[in-house]
Order: structure tokens, then C-alpha cells, then sequence
């Protein structure tokens, strides 16, 4: 499996050009999935891509897939789950702290990235992983989402940090690059 997880980083720009067409027809097959009703499709979408991406990706499921603003490099193998870039851990030769025997997969994402054509969305900042979604299908959230909004969420990745982390634009401005925050009244009901 790891084999073959680096084999998708080397080739990361094939899988790529694979991908941008797999999700276009994800998207174009929105009607026909409403009809069968997603939840139906749910289970079995959801085993089909566990094998696949499990074979190719060491795929763990966590439902909300990244792999291509990552090099085609799964962040979830890292031991920490870090979703942003690398631990501040990364033995000499790009080797992970936690498992000597594994180069880390925030080296290995930016190797990948450097080989696509859109790699420089490994630069996106991704929200919180949502524990909730662990175990169902990206494919069918991609088709739903983004027929539902052709334009993409209106930057909802950074809009999530923004919320969670308000703190950091004061403090960080340069690392921590931040959409704009929604206002106070977006924010919905203070706790
Ligand atoms: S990011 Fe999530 S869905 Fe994508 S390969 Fe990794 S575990 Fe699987």
C-alpha cells in the first residue's frame, strides 16, 4: 500500500487529469443520483471508493477528500491527522518523527503539488477535519455540492478558520493569511 501511495505522488499529475474528469462526470450525474436518492447510493458509492482509494491513497475515509489540493497525498496517513502542512518534526530526508520508516506525507504532498498543473492549492487552508462524516463517500458530497454550487462555497474553507481561529489574523497576519471574516451577524448565535 505505501508503494503505491508513493506511485500517486509520482504520478500525481495523471492522477490529476483523471480526477478533473471523474469529478465532472460526478457532477453531470447529479440529476440521475436525486432521482435514485443519494442515501440509497450511499453504502454501496461508499464501498466502491473505499476499495479504490484505499488500494491507491491509503484512503482512510474521512469523507471530506483533499487529495487534490494535496499532491495526491493523503493527510490522514500522517500519525497526527494534520491537515495543514507538516509538524514541526520532520527528520532529516523527509522522514516522519512519529514513523521513521514513513517519509512524511506533507513532504511527500509537496512533491506531488509541485507535478500538477493546480498544485498551488496545497496552499488553500483546509478547515477541521468533521469526525461526523468519517466513513461516507467524497464522491457523492462532491457531486452534490458543487452541483448545488457550480461556483464553489463562497471560500468556506477560510471562512471556518476565520471563526474558529480570530485570534490568529491579529497576532500572525502573514502566517496565518485569512479571508475576510464574516460579520459579527453571519456568524450566527454567540455561545
Ligand atoms: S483525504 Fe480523506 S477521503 Fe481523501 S484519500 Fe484521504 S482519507 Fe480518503
Amino acid at each position: 500500500m505505501y508503494r503505491l501511495r508513493r506511485l500517486a505522488v509520482r504520478h500525481a499529475r495523471a492522477f490529476e487529469w483523471v480526477y478533473v474528469r471523474f469529478e465532472a462526470a460526478l457532477v453531470a450525474l447529479d440529476p440521475l443520483f436525486r432521482r435514485i436518492g443519494y442515501h440509497r447510493l450511499e453504502r454501496p458509492v461508499a464501498a466502491v471508493e473505499r476499495l479504490t482509494k484505499g488500494l491507491l491513497f491509503d484512503c482512510r475515509m474521512c469523507g471530506q477528500c483533499v487529495l487534490s489540493s494535496t499532491g495526491m497525498s493523503c493527510p490522514m496517513n500522517c500519525p497526527k491527522t494534520l491537515r495543514n502542512g507538516p509538524c514541526g518534526g520532520v527528520r532529516p530526508g523527509g522522514f516522519c518523527e512519529v514513523d521513521p520508516q514513513m517519509r512524511c506525507v506533507w513532504v511527500m504532498a509537496w512533491e506531488g503539488a509541485a507535478r500538477m498543473r493546480d498544485g498551488a492549492r496545497i496552499g488553500d487552508v483546509q478547515p477541521p477535519v468533521d469526525r461526523s462524516l468519517q466513513g461516507s463517500s467524497s464522491w457523492l458530497r462532491v457531486a452534490r455540492e458543487k452541483a448545488a454550487h457550480p461556483a464553489g462555497p463562497p471560500d468556506a474553507p477560510r471562512a471556518t478558520i476565520a471563526c474558529a481561529f480570530p485570534q490568529a489574523r491579529a497576532h500572525e497576519p502573514a502566517a496565518a493569511p485569512l479571508a475576510v471574516e464574516p460579520r459579527p451577524a453571519d456568524r450566527g448565535p454567540r455561545r
